[in-house]
């Protein structure tokens, strides 16, 4: 038997919450890595009870348990990639955060995607009181690109977003908080309106990605999907501004192919099923 050892092989890890149903966290991080051709790895922070009805329970890991997982597979695989959701406590955050400080001093290229995770879709909260505080002073200042929705972004900052000059206020906040690229995602606002803009900013550049807004149903797992991708076009050498846009191109469609997989909420989906 011949095992290959793939020298530039594209990784990412995943450090997430786990969705039982299949439609977000680190299950749906895995489907997207795995469609973009890169090898997807996940380190659990969480356990959700959790059905395409919504979330019933969280179950809380033991936080050092949680981190020595991450450092192990993190020193082990070597991933350029590091993409979070569910980060659930601020021990997990702050430890988190001493973790990709030590990893970013030897695997100097590597990169961080965050997206801050703080509700459900159904409005479950899946951070522990205290956890902005610990992502505004611990993780934000070492984050490569940021993925807000527009809620997230009005808690991160404490200011309400109701045009785009508001977001990109709000972007100014986040940057200054030591963000690299903060990708604020419109989907939320002008809900009414039939065109979407996210809008990507660092210090010196702005991109907008506009688009028309896809009839679905609020599917479940958009925001795990995109920042899974973003994460995945990073592992495959693209810059920040051209995986953000091939990122929105993908999670656009998987909301266009969004199926109904239970008896709530339909799921966001890439492949063709038959
Ligand atoms: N469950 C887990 C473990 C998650 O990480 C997330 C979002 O990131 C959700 C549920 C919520 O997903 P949605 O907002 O698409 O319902």
């Amino acid at each position: 038997m011949i095992n290959k050892v793939v020298p530039e092989l594209p990784k990412v890890l995943s450090i997430a919450g786990s969705d039982p149903s299949g439609g977000a966290g680190l299950q749906a991080d895995l489907k997207v890595m795995a469609q973009l051709g890169v090898y997807g790895a996940a380190a659990v922070t969480a356990l959700t009870r959790q059905t395409s009805e919504g979330v019933q329970d969280i179950y809380t890991l033991d936080s050092n348990w949680v981190l020595t997982q991450i450092t192990e597979v993190l020193y082990d695989l070597r991933p350029q990639v590091i993409k979070t959701g569910m980060l659930q406590s601020p021990l997990i955050l702050q430890g988190l955060a001493k973790i990709w400080r030590d990893y970013q001093a030897v695997e100097k290229e590597a990169v961080l995607v965050v997206d801050p995770v703080l509700h459900s879709g159904t409005g479950v909260s899946l951070l522990d009181k205290g956890g902005l505080k610990a992502f505004r002073e611990e993780l934000l200042p070492y984050t490569t690109v940021l993925t807000p929705n527009v809620p997230e972004a009005e808690a991160f900052t404490g200011m309400q977003i109701k045009s785009t000059e508001d977001m990109e206020k709000a972007a100014r906040l986040l940057l200054d908080c030591g963000v690299q690229w903060v990708l604020i995602k419109g989907g939320h606002f002008q809900q009414d309106r039939g065109e979407i803009v996210d809008i990507l900013y660092s210090s010196e550049q702005i991109y907008d990605f506009p688009g028309e807004r896809v009839p679905a149903q609020d599917p479940h797992g958009t925001g795990c999907t995109l920042a899974s991708a973003l994460a995945s076009y990073l592992a495959l050498s693209y810059s920040v501004p051209e995986s953000t846009a091939r990122a929105i191109k993908w999670v656009r469609q998987s909301i266009a192919n969004a199926i109904y997989v239970g008896k709530g909420r339909p799921v966001v989906c890439q492949q063709s099923l038959q």
